[in-house]
């Protein structure tokens, strides 16, 4: 008899059959003496289109809303029909007796197994591989230690509660608000408080207007410092002001009036999980959070130098810390070399501020993995991102950073100036990332033999002139943070103590939910700056207030993560969705705010003669898109890249996936006048 192990897709599935010595390759499977070996391709099996409950629902409109099936039916996706054939048809070979799950080990890779296993009508008994790594041994490791399917029931009413939440409120805004206003409007649990996270932000860049003011500094005998007012402030708020400040000090003595030294401990950060790596990404390498997860996923799965990147961990757990020195040992043929030998000369003793089991849950941070790598291999954008991951990797390891800062107020004709600086003691981990810039007022070549009463002569002087910064608008990175730590954007106090810890999406999607808003209008690039479009902006003001705050999606991931671990039952979830999406849709049907975007000077359609939105959607390309629902005219570059129609007459409910509506309303209007005119015929 033999096993059947289900990967998650090809690429993973021929590596695990090579591991495990399935040298027959067939198409869609590899097979040997004891494993049969196929794969998914992502997700085979989805939840079934509205239509498929109710022949009603195959026309989206407001009188046939909320859709709420009581079980949710499963259907194979089209395009991948094929594999999944292939896939059942080996589970039901008869000499294949046991199955096991190996496709990721996180929440959504659950997903695709157990809906195919389902589907398929799988029944014998199931195992699961659950493995941080693709190297060789990880494999070999993980399935001398498969773990028993049932243990990861939980994760799957997880994940499963999790889609059926998404298609409920989904299809049933998406379709109340496209039906009451006539144009294609989606909403979503995630993509709508990140949208109004952005659209907020927008407000208030809107709502600020700029103000002057002046700084003023001195060169006291070499050291610069800055004019304070009582507070503490530098900022004057009047030339007249700075002006008479200036000719006050000129020639004059300052004295030294205090002089603050304090030590300062700058522990090393912690390691990577997904979202804060996309971060870094964004800052330092200015890739997309996409990017940097479709890059990871690489030297992941092929390279096989980094650890499973799905991860919300920043930790690892104690059975790996023996693992350590081999992972530090794999580095030797790399540029960190020299970083990694002095980190294992150091041996330094790891404190739970890396080590912790209790906050490694599913898979613990991304780490380089032991097999020896060759940077020949890596593209371009493979070693950078391989760069931070793997400096992130040694500054854990390395000890604090360790300075002096040295603060001296200086009084001069009656004005209190400050200057800082800083002496460092032990670089420690900071002589990986470099010193961090200096400020204008920050004296680097130190303050030594400086003491308090010391005189010193007002050699120069500077006034600058600088204007309040408007609240700047959010960046990949600062907007996977305000995902990550939605909790801040919620004001009821002990909700916002209920919920921390789980933001908005997962690390697994957020990069997703971002690419979602900008493929479909509501968001644009600006340099490196991510800003809602008029549409998105209108749309945020008609979805439902509940809707709109991260407070109810962060509520859902919580209790997701509770059905998970066996304390909440996916049943009352379900239910208090249903309950939910009730009111939602109500709210957009008896809304009085009607859909007025400013699209500005954008051209008008030249196929329906429709309002058009202009926008630079990805990789900065600028695209126009007809926003009449009947039409879907778009052009990129200058491209026609989707051709649009004249609008129908008289309709106003539409096709299946609103978008192509028109489709339907189209086919049906020529289908009529087909219809009359048989009858004509027969007459
Ligand atoms: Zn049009």
């Amino acid at each position: 008899m033999k096993t059947m192990v289900l990967a998650e897709k090809p690429s993973v599935g021929r590596e695990i059959a090579r591991v495990l010595g399935c040298f027959r390759r067939e198409h869609g499977y590899s097979e040997g003496s004891r494993y049969v070996v196929t794969w998914a391709l992502g997700h085979l099996v989805e939840l079934a289109q509205p239509a498929e409950y109710n022949p009603a629902y195959k026309r989206w409109s407001l009188a046939s809303l909320p859709m709420l099936p009581s079980e949710m039916k499963l259907q194979v996706i089209p395009q991948t029909k094929e594999q999944f054939a292939l896939v059942s048809s080996l589970m039901q070979r008869d000499d294949v007796n046991e199955l096991v799950i190996a496709t990721d080990a996180g929440r959504e890779g659950e997903l695709v197994a157990r809906w195919i296993m389902e589907k398929a009508a799988w029944s014998g008994p199931v195992k699961r591989l659950w493995i941080s790594s693709q190297t060789d041994s990880a494999i070999t490791e993980g399935f001398e230690n498969l773990r028993d399917g049932e243990a990861y029931v939980n994760l799957f009413r997880a994940a499963e509660s999790r889609a059926e939440a998404d298609w409920i409120v989904g299809m049933n805004v998406t379709r109340a608000l496209t039906c009451k206003h006539d144009t294609s409007l989606s909403a979503g649990r995630v993509q709508t408080p990140t949208l109004a996270i952005l659209v907020d932000r927008e407000d208030e860049v809107d709502a600020f207007s700029g103000k002057y003011y002046w700084t003023l500094r001195a060169d006291f005998d070499g050291i610069r410092g800055g004019w304070r007012d009582g507070e503490g402030s530098a900022r004057i708020p009047e030339e007249e002001q700075a002006q008479s400040i200036d000719q006050e000090i000129t020639g004059k003595q300052g004295r030294v009036v205090s002089l603050e030294r304090n030590e300062k401990i700058d522990t090393p950060p912690l390691a990577y999980d997904l979202t804060e790596l996309q971060r870094d990404g964004n800052v330092r390498l200015e890739f997309s959070a996409k990017k940097t997860l479709d890059v990871l996923q690489v030297l992941y799965e092929r390279h096989k130098i980094v650890t499973y990147p799905r991860t919300d961990s920043r930790y690892i757990s104690s059975d790996i810390v023996a693992t350590l020195p081999a992972r530090i040992m794999a580095l030797m043929g790399t540029p960190y070399a020299e970083a990694s030998k002095e980190v294992l000369k150091l041996n330094k003793p790891l404190d739970s501020r890396f080590v912790n089991d209790r906050k490694v849950t599913d898979h613990h941070a991304i780490i380089p993995t032991e097999q020896r790598v060759n940077m020949e291999k890596l593209s371009k954008d493979e070693r950078s991102l391989y760069d931070l991951i793997v400096k992130r990797f040694l500054e854990v390891l390395s000890p604090d950073c360790i300075y002096d800062s040295v603060k001296l107020t200086i009084e001069a004709a009656g004005h209190r100036f400050e200057a800082k600086s800083i002496e460092m003691k032990q670089i420690g981990w900071k002589q990986l990332a470099g010193a961090d810039d200096l400020d204008d007022e920050d004296n680097s070549s130190g303050l030594s033999g400086i003491k308090e009463g010391d005189l010193l002569l007002v050699r120069n002087t500077e006034i600058k002139r600088e204007l309040t910064r408007a609240p700047s608008r959010y960046t990949e990175a600062t907007l996977l943070s305000a995902m990550e730590h939605a909790g801040r954007f919620i004001d009821d106090s002990s909700l916002k103590r209920s919920i921390a810890g789980s933001g908005i999406g997962t690390s697994a999607t957020r990069a997703d939910i971002i690419e979602k808003l900008l493929g479909k209008y509501y968001i644009e690039r600006e340099g490196r700056y991510l800003k809602p479009t008029a549409k998105g902006r209108e749309l945020v003001k008609m979805v439902p207030g509940e809707l709109r705050s991260p407070e109810l999606t962060a509520r859902w991931e919580k209790r997701l993560a509770a059905i998970s671990d066996g304390s909440e039952s996916f049943r009352a979830f379900s239910e208090d969705i249903r309950r939910r999406t009730v009111e939602l849709v109500d709210e957009i049907k008896t809304s009085k705010i009607s859909f007025q975007p400013d699209y500005k000077d954008a051209k008008s359609c030249p196929a329906c003669g429709g309002q058009m939105i202009e926008v630079t959607g990805k990789e900065g390309k600028k695209a126009v898109a007809c926003q009449s629902l009947s039409c879907g005219y778009e052009e990129v570059d200058g491209k026609v890249t989707r051709q649009g129609r004249p609008k129908p007459q008289g309709r106003k409910d539409f096709g299946e996936d609103g978008s192509k509506a028109d489709t339907a309303t189209f086919a049906d209007l020529i289908k009529a006048s087909q219809e009359r005119k048989q009858r004509k015929r027969k007459k």
